[in-house]
């Protein structure tokens, strides 16, 4: 296995609710290291461009407006496979459907507010990572 950086956001239910802290813990226990963290409010042509593979989706409009409803904390994660990893400690979108001790079981209000962002591929955490982070902001 090799070392991997992943992107994370802690969305804008987890701040509302001052659970950023919550969630980093569960980041740390896993193992994965956070190198990288600074707390933004993401603008609409943000939102838009970062979740722009959900452009014709239902929910886009709304995904949008979520995630710029409030601030957020942009991360990137390092550690042993860190993009499983993190999808891991996630959970499942759904948090219905998410496993027990998962971000997302624990502290997601709804299939939409569910606290966590984690990439999805190798591939997309260097696109996601450069889209918010420049190289000297990431310190391994
Ligand atoms: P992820 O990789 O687990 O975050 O899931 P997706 O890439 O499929 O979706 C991106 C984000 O869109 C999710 O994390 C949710 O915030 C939101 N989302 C996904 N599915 C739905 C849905 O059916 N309804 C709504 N309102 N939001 C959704």
């Amino acid at each position: 296995m090799a070392i991997e950086r992943t992107f994370s956001i802690v969305k804008p239910d987890a701040t509302r609710r001052n659970l950023t802290g919550a969630i980093n813990a569960l980041i740390e226990k896993s193992g994965l290291r956070i190198v990288a963290q600074k707390r933004i409010h993401m603008t609409k042509a943000q939102a838009e461009t970062f979740y722009g593979v959900h452009k014709a989706r239902p929910f886009f409009g709304s995904l949008v407006a979520f995630m710029t409803s409030g601030p957020v904390v942009v991360q990137v994660l390092e550690g042993e496979n860190a993009v499983a990893k993190y999808r891991e400690v996630m959970g499942a979108t759904n948090p219905a459907n998410a496993a027990p001790g998962t971000i997302r079981k624990e502290f997601a209000e709804s299939i939409e507010a569910n606290s966590a962002h984690g990439s999805d591929s190798l591939e997309n955490a260097a696109i996601e990572i450069a889209f918010f982070f420049s190289g000297l902001e990431i310190v391994g």
